[in-house]
C-alpha cells in the first residue's frame, strides 16, 4: 500500500493497548503484538504506517471488573459491554477499588513502555509538545500516555504525582458511569448531554491537582454539569480528546454548541471520534454510512470554532468504524474526504497535527 500523500496524523484517543491484551472492546482471543499486522482491531505498527498515522493518545483505561468475562468473544463480548454503560434504573454502580483499578493501571502502562522498549527505536513515549513534532518529522512512532478514568488516583494526589512521573501526561476524568470525582453520560440516544451532577468536590480538587502540574484534563464523556465545572476551574484549555458535535447527532458524548464555544473561548480542541454511533444523526452502530458524515461533522466544530481547535480523536480499538475507514490503515480515505469537502494543505495539517501539537505546548509548557 503507497505511503500516505497527506500530513502525518497524530490523533487524540485509542483504546490499542487493553485490545492487544485481548481484552477490551473487539479482542482477539489470547491477545495480537503490535507489530504484527493482523485484520482484528484498529491499530498495530503496519497498518499506522499504511494509513500515515504518526501516533497518539493511548488511554490507559480500566474495564469495570464485572464487565470482565473472558468466555464472552466478538460480538457477544461488544454487546456485553456496552450494554454496562447503558445506566440502570437503580442508578449508576458504585466505583471499582482503587488497588484494582490501580494493578491494571501499571500492568498496561508497563506493556506500553514494553512496546517502546521492543521498538527498536520506532516507537517513542513523548512527554513535550517538541518531542512530540520530533517524532512526527522523523517517522517515529509517538505515543502519548493518557489516563480514561480515574479510579487509580487518591484524593491526596500521591498517585498522581507517581503516575505522572512515570509518564502520564493526560487525564479523562471519567468514562462511562461514574467514580469518586466525576460521572459520566450513560450511553443512549437521543439524550442531552445534562444526564446528571457535576464534579464532586474531590473532582474538582483533582482538576486544581492536575492544572498545578501541567497535566492535561479532557472532558470526553463527563456529563454536561461536570464540564461546565472544569470549564469555570481549570486555567488550561478545554479539551475533549474524542467527542462529536452535538447538533449533528444527539448522542449525549457529543458536544452542543454552547460546550463548542466554551472549547474556543479557551483556546481548546475537539478531536472528532469515529464510532459510527456518536456520528450518525439516527445514532445507529451501523458501519454504513457514508465518510461524509464525519465531514458533516467538523463542518460544524469548525463553523463554531474556527479551524484552529478541531483535531482527530479516532477511538480506534475501542469503537464502531465506518466501512471506509476499517482500520488505521483507511486514514487516507478521510484526508481525501476533508480535501474533496474544501479544506486545503494548511487546514488538513492542523487538523491532522497542528491543533494537538498547539495545545499540547500550552498545556504542558514544553
Ligand atoms: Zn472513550
Amino acid at each position: 500500500m503507497p505511503v500516505s500523500s497527506f500530513p502525518p496524523i497524530f490523533d487524540g484517543h485509542n483504546d490499542t493497548i487493553l485490545s492487544l491484551t485481548g481484552s477490551g472492546f473487539n479482542p482477539l482471543p489470547g491477545g495480537r503484538s503490535f507489530f504484527e499486522r493482523v485484520d482484528n482491531g484498529h491499530i498495530d505498527l503496519p497498518r499506522a504506517q499504511d494509513g500515515g498515522l504518526g501516533g497518539g493518545f493511548f488511554a490507559v483505561f480500566v474495564r469495570p471488573p464485572e464487565t470482565e468475562d473472558p468466555a464472552a468473544e466478538g460480538e457477544d463480548a461488544r454487546k456485553r459491554l456496552t450494554q454496562r454503560f447503558q445506566r440502570p434504573a437503580e442508578g449508576w454502580p458504585e466505583p471499582m477499588a482503587m488497588d484494582y483499578a490501580q494493578s491494571k493501571s501499571l500492568e498496561l502502562l508497563g506493556r506500553l513502555f514494553q512496546i517502546e522498549r521492543e521498538s527498536n527505536g520506532q516507537c517513542k513515549i513523548i512527554r513535550s509538545a517538541s518531542e512530540l513534532q520530533h517524532c512526527l518529522d522523523n517517522g517515529i512512532f509517538a505515543i502519548l500516555l493518557h489516563f480514561e478514568g480515574t479510579d487509580q488516583l487518591d484524593p491526596d494526589g500521591f498517585a498522581l504525582d507517581v503516575f505522572h512521573q512515570a509518564g502520564v501526561q493526560s487525564i479523562g476524568l471519567t468514562h462511562f458511569r461514574k467514580n469518586r470525582y466525576a460521572e459520566g453520560v450513560p450511553m443512549s440516544f437521543p439524550s442531552s448531554p445534562d444526564t446528571g451532577p457535576g464534579l464532586t468536590d474531590e473532582g474538582k480538587e483533582l482538576v486544581r491537582q492536575c492544572n498545578a502540574r501541567n497535566i492535561l484534563v479532557d472532558v470526553s464523556h463527563i456529563n454536561e454539569k461536570g464540564f461546565w465545572d472544569v470549564a469555570g476551574i481549570t486555567d488550561a484549555p478545554i479539551v475533549a480528546t474524542h467527542s462529536n458535535a452535538w447538533e449533528v447527532s444527539n448522542a449525549p458524548r457529543n458536544l452542543t454548541d454552547k460546550q463548542l464555544d466554551a472549547i474556543k473561548e479557551s483556546r481548546g480542541v475537539a478531536g472528532l471520534n469515529f464510532h459510527v454511533g456518536f456520528l450518525r444523526p439516527d445514532g445507529e452502530a451501523d458501519p454504513s454510512m457514508p465518510l461524509s458524515v464525519m465531514a458533516d461533522h467538523l463542518d460544524h466544530m469548525v463553523e463554531r470554532m474556527g479551524i484552529d481547535c478541531v483535531a482527530l480523536g479516532s477511538d480506534f480499538d475501542g469503537a464502531v468504524m465506518p466501512e471506509g475507514l476499517k482500520d488505521a490503515s483507511g486514514l487516507p480515505a478521510l484526508m481525501k474526504t476533508l480535501q474533496d469537502r474544501g479544506y486545503d494543505a494548511d487546514a488538513l495539517e492542523k487538523i491532522a497535527n497542528g491543533n494537538w501539537i498547539r495545545v499540547l505546548r500550552e498545556t504542558w509548557g514544553r
